[in-house]
């Protein structure tokens, strides 16, 4: 009874809904120039030296940020994701704007 609906808790509430159902690339940004995917962008699983150091890998092409970094051909969990526009690495998880405190 106390329990009052805050537009924060709505906000989140809503955030994890759309969570389940699509990705929000909206608030996917690249944190070296802002860039933002959209559902249409792919990423290559390819060997890579330098931040990720991953070899053997399979070349699936897929949206990174459906999957939260993880490829869908040989289930690699990529900690860095590159940047499509300014080919910079980041860290995956530093690419999903964060709310505000
Ligand atoms: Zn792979
Ligand atoms: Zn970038």
């Amino acid at each position: 009874m106390a329990y009052r609906k805050t537009p924060e808790a709505e906000e989140i509430l809503k955030s994890l809904q759309k969570d389940e159902e699509e990705t929000d690339f909206e608030r996917i940004r690249c944190p070296l120039c802002n860039w933002s995917p959209n559902a249409s962008s792919r990423w290559m699983c390819a060997d890579c030296d330098a931040p990720e150091y991953f070899y053997n890998a399979c070349y699936t092409s897929w949206n990174t940020f459906e999957t939260r970094g993880k490829c869908p051909g040989c289930a690699h969990q990529w900690i860095w994701t590159s940047c499509l526009s300014c080919h910079g690495w980041a860290r995956h998880e530093d690419w999903y704007v964060k709310d505000k405190d």
